[in-house]
């Protein structure tokens, strides 16, 4: 451990105040996270608010980043807003959380009309927070489009994130999710989730899916979670592919929705066959919602969408298709191709919270079923990247204090 290189820590005693526990990425062309007990506890600044960590969830992100001195496209992303490479400060890990608000920060709160003690988000609520932050003055962000801003951080990414005892958001970007610390409603371990189902709300939503055959490509949590969203959004026949760990994600997703779940893990042939038989009709499916990010689902995607269907791309392809035909892909069949990042900075979060309030077709219980049965330790945080590693678990939850642990 290289308690010396840290700005602000005081590598002295165990837990003393004013320090924290986290994760901390110390080193990119290392693989692994550090436990950190001395890392100086984040104060909020002008328009920023505290929140202790109830529950994190790790996402294929932060397996990229423990995984960081194997994957170039991360170390990569990691340096995007350096001067450069050799300017890379450890920070703490982790985007996906949520918590309790423990400490507001001075801010202009009375120009939103919200007078001091009658805040939105008060001390003591419970809460999640947006942690992409992006700038809210360019183009992008005064014409409804914040979430594609072109100078946007990410917490836990470019920034401290949440894989601590405490993590520091701005105000504006900070969740309600329930007054006075109320988890009835959302218990934490699927408020942690919020993030990454954002994701799932935000490529479904963009999506026509009501009435329509639907393709999901990739049975990884984001496709997983987005099965149930699309039969609650109304789509007729759910195509699902997935190369790896078959039969659980076959299981999960069946009892999720799908119709037909297909093994590409030796190309993609059946899928070609039964897209061809099944939509005879309109020759492919009405959308591709492509959600691995390996480059064969994306050739995959352009063959079975119909003429005039629409491809979603949400996985990040970690380099770029060697050849793509876009002429007989896209253009010769007039299909209308959509990228996501993120979530819709709020409307999709306003969505989502709707969705899960309803509760229809039992998508909490769902939610819940594509995380680990029991909640980890940030202690216990190798074994846990081994079972997301080895496909043991498809996600899980570090529950920082330890009492949602027993
Ligand atoms: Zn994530
Ligand atoms: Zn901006």
């Amino acid at each position: 451990m290289h308690t010396d290189v840290l700005p602000g820590a005081t590598p002295t005693k165990e837990h003393q105040s004013g320090t924290m526990k986290c994760l901390v990425k110390e080193d990119l062309h290392t693989d692994g996270f550090v436990l950190r007990t001395d890392y100086k506890e984040p104060s909020p600044g002008f328009g920023e608010v505290k929140i202790r960590v109830l529950a994190t969830s790790v996402c294929g992100t932060d397996k990229s980043i423990y995984n960081s001195a194997r994957s170039e496209g991360i170390r990569r992303e990691m340096q995007r807003y350096l001067p450069s490479p050799d300017a890379y400060k450890p920070i703490v890990v982790g985007h996906e959380f949520c918590g309790i608000v423990e400490e507001i920060g001075p801010g202009n709160y009375d120009l939103a009309g919200m007078v001091p003690g009658h805040l939105l988000v008060e001390k003591g609520d419970y809460v999640t927070a947006e942690m992409h932050l992006s700038c809210g003055h360019c183009y992008l962000c005064r014409t409804g489009s914040e979430h594609i801003c072109t100078g946007v951080k990410v917490k836990g990414v470019h920034l401290d994130g949440c894989f601590a005892e405490s993590v520091v958001v701005p105000y504006k970007n900070v969740i309600l999710l329930g007054k006075g610390g109320d988890t009835s409603e959302i218990p934490p371990r699927i408020g942690a989730l919020l993030d990454a189902f954002g994701n799932s709300v935000h490529t479904v939503a963009e999506a026509d899916v009501a009435g329509k055959s639907v393709a999901i490509l990739g049975a990884g949590p984001l496709g997983l979670m987005s099965t149930f969203l699309c039969r609650a959004f109304g789509a007729t026949r759910i195509y699902m592919s997935e190369a790896a760990d078959i039969d659980r994600r076959a299981r999960l997703a069946t009892e999720f929705g799908v119709d037909h779940f297909v093994d590409v893990s030796k190309g993609s042939g059946e899928l070609q066959k039964l897209v061809t038989k099944l939509e005879h009709n309109a020759n492919g499916v009405d959308v591709v919602l492509e959600m691995s990010g390996s480059l064969p689902a994306y050739e995959d995607a352009f063959k079975i969408v119909r003429n005039g269907g629409q491809v979603i791309l949400l996985g990040i392809a970690r380099e770029p298709l060697p050849r793509f035909d876009i002429a007989n892909g896209v253009i010769w069949k007039g299909v209308t191709v959509k990228g996501i990042f993120g979530r819709k900075m709020f409307s999709t979060w306003e969505t989502m919270l709707s969705l899960i309030r309803s509760d229809r077709l039992d998508l909490k219980s769902k939610l819940e079923r594509v995380v680990a049965p029991r909640n980890y330790r940030l202690e216990e945080f190798s074994e846990a990247f081994d079972l997301l590693g080895n496909g043991t678990e498809l996600k899980l939850i570090f529950n920082p204090d330890g009492t949602l642990c027993k």
